[in-house]
């Protein structure tokens, strides 16, 4: 176990400056989640903590000892990634017993033997023990992955899209078992994804990269109640997020078609321009709703149902439990709660 603190780090290769003073601290046995889109700076990130990319400027930091000048080998990590890389002739009690065998180790047999159990059992693949990897299903081939690096009981995970290779019912049944087994092992852990609900489930705490740097870091509420920018805002949340320029003025807020309107005389000092955020949720269709609109189309999920709204010149994004019914082309009314508005800058930047 081990904290993990990133000061101001700084990576380029050639001309080309793919982390700009990232600073970042991870807790003892923390679940911490990267979110961003692909080419946003997160495995090399990961790459600089484990050692593998050396950072032009900046320091890392294990327990608060520097780690600057530690080879990859001496800094105790294990990385799972995205695609398996394990030996396909080799079985699976084979493969978890590879990085056991390391003559710098040292591990009898028995501890060899007892630590590839122990995980195996956590891992659900004791059954699979002396089947060839070659034989087992991406799920499986997955599961003995984590379980090659749990059985060196390192100080640090380090897991680059681990779940993404996998159908979407293996992915959230992986997800749960891999957060159980993080909490169970108790071992810190940095995680990286670009799948939005990924993070938001997982995490404990997360941070936004976008080209290089963070833009946000806090738990999953943090980030989904108060996005610090658009980008932020349109990343996280499905239904995405309702955007669309508003006009500020004389203490109202007040939509293109001007059929959206709000008194602001609650928000902070606005610019004449903004750019208004509204969460699907956020939108309640009834009876004696404040604004007009009318329904363009409905997209039932179950649980759930997505409604589009057009009013006027403007489109909006609704959701209502599964159980309630509406007709396309149906005239309705809708309110939105003015303290659930999320107000940016003509740069993005949040406002409120
Ligand atoms: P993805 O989700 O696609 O894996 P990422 O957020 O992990 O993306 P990185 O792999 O960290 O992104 O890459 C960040 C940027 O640095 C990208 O533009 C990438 O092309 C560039 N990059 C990464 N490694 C190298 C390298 N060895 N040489 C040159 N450019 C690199």
């Amino acid at each position: 176990m081990s904290n993990i603190r990133l000061e101001n780090i700084t990576k380029q290769f050639g001309d080309f400056t793919a982390l700009h003073n990232v600073s970042l601290s991870i807790k003892d046995g923390e679940f911490f989640v990267l979110l961003g889109p692909t080419g946003a700076g997160k495995t090399t990130t990961l790459r600089v903590i484990a050692g593998l990319e050396k950072q032009e400027a900046g320091n890392v930091y294990f327990d608060d000892r520097s780690m600057n000048d530690t080879p990859p080998a001496d800094r105790d990590t294990a990385f799972v990634f995205q695609q398996y890389s394990l030996y396909p002739n080799m079985t699976v009690y084979e493969n978890m017993a590879f990085p056991l065998k390391s003559p710098l180790r040292n591990f009898s047999k028995d501890e060899i033997d007892k630590r590839i159990r122990k995980a195996a059992e956590k891992l659900r693949v004791t059954h699979l023990l002396e089947r060839k990897t070659a034989r087992l299903s991406g799920g499986e081939m997955q599961r003995v992955s984590i379980g090659r690096a749990i059985v060196r009981e390192p100080k640090i995970f380090l897991m680059d899209e681990p779940l993404s290779n996998l159908d979407a019912k293996l992915r959230e049944s992986l997800r749960v078992e891999l957060k159980h087994l993080q909490k169970d092992q108790g071992i810190t852990t940095l995680f990286v994804t670009h799948d939005q609900i990924e993070a938001l489930t997982m995490a404990d705490r997360l941070a936004v990269l976008e080209h290089g740097k963070i833009i946000q870091m806090g738990t999953p509420e943090d980030i989904y109640d108060r996005p610090a920018t658009t980008f932020v805002a349109q990343l996280v949340g499905t239904p995405h997020i309702n955007l669309f320029r508003a006009i500020s003025d004389k203490g109202t807020i007040k939509s293109k078609s001007g059929l959206i309107s709000f008194d602001s005389s609650q928000l902070p000092q606005l610019p004449n321009e903004i750019t208004l955020g509204i969460r699907p949720e956020d939108i309640e269709i009834h009876p004696n709703g404040l604004f007009k609109g009318r329904v363009l189309l409905t997209e039932p999920l179950g649980v759930e149902t997505i409604v589009h709204i057009e009013s006027g010149d403007d489109k909006l994004l609704s959701i209502i439990p599964g159980t309630e019914q509406i007709g396309v082309g149906q005239e309705i009314t809708y309110s939105i709660l003015p303290s659930r508005l999320h107000c940016f800058d003509s740069m993005g930047q949040r406002l409120n």
